[in-house]
């Protein structure tokens, strides 16, 4: 029986999912979708592994034809994920991976109920500034692009009330191990995640978010 599972996770950006999701990646088999954006490529993007990178009418195009799974507008770019390798690997009986954005986290969601959301909660709010601060040091990023990508950080966050699952990522050690964990249970129906679901992560949430 083919019981391969899609899984979607958010975090807000500068949360530091990159590094988690590579540290995934070297522990379980599964399809980390590539998605399309229109944003400008950064010193370490690299065309089809980081992203497929597209003007907006290369972007419109494939909406016209129906070629995202979902897709969303996100800090001044738009992003999207290719529907049919998601399709594929998952037929195949691959487990796949999205690392989206939450309103194309509901999409997905909304389409298939049997999608296993997880959202990555930072320690705080300012862990997250002095992260972008450095990439932008890294990637050339001006102060304007800065202030776009810290805007959407607190309604992101607010979102993750509606995630099935929610986990810091505080001490990266730890926070693989949770990930790994997470994925690993909620493939097998998702027995043991009771502490890392979203109810009971709600008073975590609410700190972060107090103290933004
Ligand atoms: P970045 O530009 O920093 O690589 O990504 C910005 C945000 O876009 C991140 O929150 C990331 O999760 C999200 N994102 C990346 N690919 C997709 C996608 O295909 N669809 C949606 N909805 N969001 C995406």
């Amino acid at each position: 029986m083919n019981n391969a599972k899609l899984f979607i996770i958010s975090a807000p950006s500068g949360c530091g999912k990159g590094t988690l999701i590579a540290e995934l990646r070297k522990r379980l088999n599964v399809y980390v979708s590539v998605s399309c954006t229109t944003r400008e490529p950064r010193e370490i993007d690299q065309e089809g592994v980081t992203y497929f990178f597209k003007t907006k009418e290369e972007f419109d195009r494939m909406i016209e034809e129906d070629m995202f799974l979902e897709h969303a507008k996100f800090s001044g770019g738009w992003y999207g994920t290719p529907r049919i390798p998601v399709e594929e690997n998952l037929a195949n009986g691959k487990d796949v991976l999205l690392e989206i954005e939450p309103q194309g986290a509901f999409q997905v969601k909304e389409k298939r109920p049997d999608a296993v959301s997880l959202f990555i909660l930072p320690p705080s709010v300012a862990s997250i500034e002095r992260r972008l601060r450095r990439r932008a040091v890294d990637s050339n990023e001006s102060e304007e692009q800065i202030q776009e990508r810290l805007k959407t950080v607190v309604p992101d966050i607010k979102t993750a009330y509606k995630y099935d699952y929610v986990m810091v990522n505080g001490d990266l050690d730890k926070a693989i191990e949770d990930l790994v964990n997470i994925i690993k249970k909620a493939k097998n129906g998702g027995e043991g995640l009771e502490a890392f679901k979203a109810e009971k992560m709600k008073k975590t949430i609410d700190e972060v978010l107090e103290n933004a």
